[in-house]
Order: structure tokens, then sequence, then C-alpha cells
């Protein structure tokens, strides 16, 4: 069983709508996250039983749950949407995990909720098993994010384009306010409730900012910090959210909203892969101007409660959206940095990381295996294999002149440090696209074999698995994915 306590439930009436999920026929369980539900404190076993799964599936509630749906605002690809909302997922409620941080349970694509407009509410077992896949890997990564603890099969035919089998996600977060949140109550001119909420974000993941003499302007600031933060590590790993809007940027600073995400295969920074996205708004090196595009929508909700003098108002807020260039820039060069071995500061760090994502995009040379490869050589090992991932080894040799030149210059650093080091930042195992691909396909034959070895795969994705080396070779031309859609 589980007991939940619901904090979100007791705000005012306009932050939610109390909302029920649909009864579904056939619940069955396709992957329960034991690891996770062992950090939630709760009983993997019972959650796997005919009661567990008929709670995942959210056919039976705990009697603590008060099951409700989020209200949101949001900017989808630079349009404002006044009334957004949860429209295919449903907050049974929170609990307190081990280390007693309150968590969020969420049911995504359980059934209409007054926000759901045209749709209807459930989500396909393809979208459900790719954010399964996806978030869990950012998680082994080491990046912040929603959690997947379970992943059910409904019994239900759905139907999108064709007909699809129907899937809930029960999703874990550290809560699932948005930057849309704000701009809900903003939107309404709601000025109480806007401070209701900061209040309620302060205390949930902020404390800290009450030690401010103003803790809206510091809660500003910790939120910019923690996205710049963020959106420098996606970077790092060659992950493109592909959906940045503003109603899918959560304030706690997790990634959440897995759609039509991607990591890159072949660098290109201009690199997209959504459907959707189709002028490239949320290309990989766009993320942090789009993430600062996000903020700054943020801060202008923020105004009207950041003090009582406009001009004073925003003169804070433009102060706090400095940080973020600041922020990112720190986290963007300190992360490469590590990722190519280098440990001492030096005027050309910034220089040296462009060039090399230039001989990258210019080599078509794939983001993991490269830095993989420079793992290895910087561990004693032969230039071979890296060098053969550049479409034209001459280049490859100028670059590599350049790094050994580099790393010369640190005589100090011992060269076991190095790689080990190299090796803590530099995944072997990525969630690629055709892998996730083939994975759902398999699943939608009703074979989850393939699903269940990948997941299993990219919860180790820094160490050694030789038997699942097929795992690290990027797509042949033929298994190239070059679009990612929404599927919901
Ligand atoms: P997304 O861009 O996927 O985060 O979704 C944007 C908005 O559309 C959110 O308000 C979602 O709740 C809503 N939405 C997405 N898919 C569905 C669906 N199948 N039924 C109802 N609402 C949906
Ligand atoms: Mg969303």
């Amino acid at each position: 069983m589980i007991t939940f306590d619901n904090s979100y439930a007791r705000l005012p009436k306009a932050f939610f709508a109390r909302t029920s999920p649909a009864q579904v026929p056939a619940p069955s369980l396709v992957r329960l996250n034991k690891g996770l539900a062992n950090e939630l404190a709760l009983d993997a076993e019972w959650l796997a039983s005919d009661d567990g799964v008929a709670m995942l599936a959210g056919n039976k509630l705990p009697d603590s749950a008060e099951a409700l749906s989020m209200a949101y605002a949001g900017h989808q690809f630079g349009g404002f949407n006044p009334q957004l909302g949860d429209g295919r997922a449903i907050l049974l409620g929170e609990i307190r995990d081990r280390n007693g941080i309150r968590r969020d349970f969420q049911l995504k694509g359980s059934g209409r909720t007054p926000f759901s407009r045209g749709g209807d509410g459930k989500a396909t077992l393809g979208a459900i098993l790719r954010e399964y896949l996806l978030s869990e890997a950012m998680f082994a990564l080491g990046v912040p994010t929603t959690r997947a603890l379970a992943a059910v099969t409904t019994g239900e035919t759905i139907y999108r384009e064709t007909p699809m089998p129907g899937a809930v996600l029960a999703r874990v977060a550290q809560s699932h306010v948005r930057v849309g949140t704000f701009q809900f109550f903003a939107a309404r001119d709601d000025r109480a409730s806007l401070i209701r909420l900061a209040d309620y974000v302060i205390e949930r993941h902020y404390p800290r900012a009450n030690e401010s003499s103003n803790p809206l302007l510091a809660l500003l600031e910790f939120v910019v910090e923690r996205q710049a933060e963020l959106i420098a590590r996606w970077m790092q790993i060659g992950f493109i959210h592909g959906v940045m809007n503003t109603d899918n940027m959560q304030i706690a600073g997790e990634t959440i909203d897995y759609g039509p995400c991607a990591f890159v295969d072949d660098f290109h920074p201009k690199c997209v892969f959504s459907s959707i996205d189709r002028n490239g708004r949320y290309a990989w090196n766009q993320q942090p101007v789009m993430g600062k595009w996000n903020l700054t929508r943020l801060a202008e909700a923020l105004l009207p409660i950041l003090s009582t003098d406009e001009q004073t108002a925003l003169n804070m807020a433009k102060h706090a959206l400095d940080g973020f260039d600041l922020r990112f820039n720190e986290n963007y060069i300190a992360g490469f940095k590590r990722k190519l071995g280098l440990m001492e500061a030096s005027e050309g760090d910034d220089a040296f990381i462009a060039s090399t994502t230039d001989a990258l995009a210019k080599g078509e040379v794939d983001f993991t295996l490269f830095f993989r490869h420079l793992t290895r050589v910087a561990a004693g090992e032969s230039e071979e294999a890296l060098l053969s991932l550049f479409a034209t080894p001459a280049k490859a040799r100028t670059w590599l002149a350049s790094w050994r030149k580099r790393i010369a210059g640190e005589p100090n650093v011992a060269a076991d440090l190095r790689a080990a080091i190299m090796q803590g930042v530099n995944p072997i195992f990525i969630a690629r696209n055709h892998r996730v691909e083939e994975a759902i396909s398999h699943a939608l034959r009703g074979d989850f074999q393939t699903f269940h070895e990948l997941a299993g795969v990219l919860s180790n994705p820094y160490g050694e698995q030789a038997e699942f080396a097929e795992y690290e070779r990027p797509p042949r031309e033929e298994e190239k994915v070059r679009e990612t859609f929404c599927n919901t």
C-alpha cells in the first residue's frame, strides 16, 4: 500500500482540478523500477501484485490519494497559450522518499481531464516506453530528471494515425510545477496565487531562498542557476530535448516531458530530431538560448511580486537573468574540460572546446564514440579507433595534435587520474535513437525482451559491458532515425 500526503491538493482551487483516472480493461505490468521503488521506500512486491498494478493503471487508488490535474499555461514554440494544464496526466499524490524528500507520484496517460481540450488523455505504448528508457537513461547518466517508476499496458486500443496499444507511466518528480504554472497566474493578473505558488515552491524546493532579503528574487536566481546547469549537462552528453516549451521546463530543475527528444549520433551543433520543430528552435546549440528565453518568461511572470516598484522589479529580473550566461558558460566549459581530460585552467579553454565541437561537426563524428575513444587514448591505448571516426583523418590528426599539446601543458596531472576522470563523464552507452525505436517496435509486436535488455544496458552507462558492445555502435545509414515524433 502507499500512503500519500498531498500538499498540492491543499493549495487553492485555482491551482488544479480534481480528476479521476479512467478505468482500463486489462492492466498488465511491463516494467517496475525496483531501484526507484526502494528509493521511495515503496514495497516493490506489492507494486507488482494485482492491487499494485491496478493502482499503477489508475483502476484502484489508495484512500490517501487525492487525484488531481495541475493547471498551467505555456509558450509553445513561441506562442502563448494561457490554458494548458495536465491533459493526460493525473497527480495521485506525494510521498516522502528515504531522504525525507517529498516526491510527486503521477500517472501519465490515464484518461481525460478538465484540461484535455480535444485530446483523449491517453498515451501510446511507444510514448510510454520511450519516456521510461530516456528518463532512466538520464538518471543513470547523472542528469537531474523525472523518474519512471513503472510502465503498464492498459489492454485498450487507442487511436492515433493507426490503432495503438494504450499504456500508463507512473512518473515520479520533485514536483510538476513548471515555468508555465507561474505564467498561468500571471496571465490572469492573479497576484495572490502567484505569491502562494512562489511560497510553495520555495518551501518545497528552495528553502534557502528564505535566507535572502528578497526570497522571491532568490527563487528566480536559483531556478536560473539550476536550468543553466541542467542545459549544460544535456549538451555534454549530446542530448536534445526537442520541446523546450515553457510548460516543459520544470521549476525544480529536472529534465521533464520526454517527447521527441534524442541523443545525437553524428554530431552537428544545429542537430534537431523533433518532427514538430521545423525551424530548429530547440536544436542542440539553441538550448541555452531558448532556456534563457523561457526563464525570461518566468521573470516576467514574477515581476508583479518581485517589488512594488516596477523599475526596481525590472532591474532585479534583468540582473537575475544575466546570471544565466555566466552560470551556463562556467558549467559548459568545466564539463567539456572534464570530457577532454583537461584539469587546469588555461587562457584558451573556451576556444579549444569550440574548435573541438567544430572538428566533430566537420568530421561527421559520432559524439559519444569520440569521447569514448579519446578516453582510451588518454589511458594509453592506440589512436586508430579515434582517428577512424573522422570523415577526413588528416583533420583528426590536426585536432589530436592540438589536444596532445594542451595535455602536455599539464605535466602534473597523472595519466591514470586523467583517464579515470574522463571515464566518469564520458558515457559508453546512451539511448541511441535506433535502439529505442527497435525496442518500441518489438514491444508493439508483443516482444518486450529488447526493451528490457536496453533498459538494463542503459542503467550502467559508464561501465564496460563487453557482452553488450553492440549497443555502443552508432546506427548504420539504413538504421538512422532522422525524425522523432511526440506520438502522444
Ligand atoms: P506536451 O507538449 O506533450 O508536453 O503537451 C502539451 C499539452 O498538451 C499539455 O497540456 C498536455 O497535457 C496536452 N496533451 C498532450 N497529449 C494529450 C492527450 N493525448 N490528451 C490530452 N491532452 C494532451
Ligand atoms: Mg508537457
